[in-house]
């Protein structure tokens, strides 16, 4: 039996709630017991050339709608998702399993995102040049791109679908967005406030499925002249593929695999304190979080130590419970990964500090975990473990550090900790990655750009440069 506590799961199309009707359907489950949430339907391919047609008809009068009235409905669906906040927070926790407090704090990161995002429709500025021709005027004028088909993960469910939401809006496109199979209800509820807002029909379509099927047919379609995805990088190359055949801009934002290079004169208690909830936010399922600890010799086994201590003593269990530090991971395939990586890690050679087993059979909970002495050619090294797993090495020689940092294939967050401004100032020049934290892990401002370089994706989102992702640029020269 679906949970009461649940929502109801449709295709939203054209202001219209489609489901039943002979729809295929997957169970969408609750990670902590395994629970039931809902069956969700899929789009049929009808329902996804009605998505295409009505967000074309719609952006043709989204596009003219005033910048303030862009504007006012996307501050207003913000205003009716912060009267609901705590439904999206139960929603959150049912289908992440995240702690409630996570859930508050991704719901306040969303709304904060889409209000940006809706005053930023306001500041989407053109220029003039002086034209050659005697009465000439020569404008520069930026428009929206179109249509957006946009594709969302399931460890930041309302984050990832919103800001993609508010900021198309706000740039005057039309979008078609599909929230990951295992996560859709808060994008419906998303969706549901800015029709209650105002939103004409067809501007902001949901649709639901099965992820290849979908992708393939929105990003084929000629009605889409944009893609966003935030994702895994194998799913990002496929549909940059696609994407290419109609010479389609995306912007994507993929996995990463940060590394954390802690300096011998940093302060080790402060940057453990930090660490520890940041390494284990989101039961390690999030694109930023801190994974290859580098440790300088100084300071290398007092920081295991106390790293490990902090660990042991995290609260995993029951996103519902206020005492719950950390939640179960997201789905099976998680699990099966950490037993992969772990195993594999430990038949190199490594020592398990902590942590390295599920916990109970009926959810996903897992052990956080610490690894030491994990050589490089170990999986975890190179492939993202996306799950509660801390890796920590140690280093000599500055150089040394900076190179390992740097030597995936990957590049969106990196970190690093020393109270020397110079060295301070080295590390920010040398990291390869979209975003690096010196001394922080703090990324959360919806006001500064949010992506990764190398294979973690290109473009971004958040900051002008979010709302820039959803326009082109077109010269008008009058003679
Ligand atoms: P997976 O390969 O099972 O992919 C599942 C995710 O990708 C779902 O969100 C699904 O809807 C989407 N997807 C899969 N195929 C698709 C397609 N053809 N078109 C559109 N969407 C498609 O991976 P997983 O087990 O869910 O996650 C594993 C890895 O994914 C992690 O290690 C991490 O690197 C990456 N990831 C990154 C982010 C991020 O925020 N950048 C979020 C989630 C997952």
């Amino acid at each position: 039996m679906p949970s009461p506590e649940y929502v109801p799961l449709y295709q939203w199309i054209n202001g219209e709630r489609l489901s039943g009707a002979g729809r295929e359907t997957s169970p969408v489950i609750n990670p902590f017991n395994g629970d039931l949430l809902g069956e969700m339907p899929h789009a049929t391919d009808a329902d996804l050339e009605a998505a295409l047609q009505s967000s074309q008809r719609a952006f043709r009068q989204w596009r003219k709608t005033p910048a303030w009235e862009r504007s006012a409905i996307i501050l207003k669906a913000v205003e009716l998702m912060r009267e609901r906040f705590e439904q999206f927070v139960t929603i959150l926790t049912l289908e992440v399993g995240k702690p409630l407090a996570e859930a508050r704090m991704e719901m306040g990161l969303t709304i904060d995102s889409m209000i940006w995002a809706g005053e930023e429709a306001k500041r989407i500025y053109g220029r003039t040049v002086e034209s050659r021709l005697p009465h000439g005027r020569a404008i520069i004028s930026r428009e929206p791109i179109g249509p957006v088909a946009a594709f969302a993960p399931w460890n930041v469910p309302a984050l990832l679908t919103g800001r993609k939401i508010a900021a198309a809006l706000a740039a005057g496109c039309s979008m078609i967005i599909k929230p990951s199979e295992e996560t859709p209800g808060s994008c419906l509820l998303i969706a549901q406030a800015f029709a209650d807002a105002g939103l004409p029909a067809g501007v902001l379509n949901v649709v639901l499925g099965d992820p290849a099927h979908i992708s393939r047919t929105l990003i084929s379609s000629p009605v889409i002249r944009k893609v966003s995805f935030t994702g895994p990088t194998p799913v990002g190359k496929e549909l940059a593929a696609l994407a290419a055949e109609q010479v389609t801009p995306v912007t994507m934002e993929l996995g990463g695999h940060a590394p954390v290079i802690v300096c011998d004169d940093a302060d080790i208690d402060a940057v453990v304190a930090a660490s520890v909830p940041n390494k284990f936010f989101n039961a390690g399922a999030s694109c930023i979080a801190p994974t290859r600890f580098y440790v300088q010799d100084a300071v290398h086994d007092a920081f295991v130590e106390k790293f490990t201590t902090a660990t042991k003593a995290i609260r995993v269990g029951d996103g519902f419970d206020p005492a719950t530090q950390m939640g179960p991971l997201a789905n099976a395939r998680r699990l099966a990964a950490m037993d992969r990586l772990i195993a594999d890690a430990l038949g190199h050679g490594a020592i398990l500090a902590t942590g390295g087993k599920r916990i109970g059979d009926d959810g996903f909970l897992f052990e956080p975990t610490v690894l030491l002495n994990v050589p490089e050619d170990a999986q975890i090294m190179n492939d993202e473990p996306f799950g509660p797993v801390a890796i920590i090495s140690r280093f000599s020689d500055m150089d040394d550090a900076i190179e390992k940092a740097n030597r995936l294939p990957f590049g969106l967050a990196a970190y690093a900790f020393t109270s020397n401004t110079t060295r301070a100032q080295t590390l920010s020049d040398e990291l390869e990655s979209g975003m690096v934290g010196i001394n922080t892990y703090y990324f959360g401002m919806p006001e500064a750009p949010f992506g990764g370089v190398k294979q973690s994706g290109y473009g971004s989102e958040n900051g002008t440069e979010g709302i820039d992702a959803y326009l082109v640029t077109k010269f008008t020269h009058q003679g």
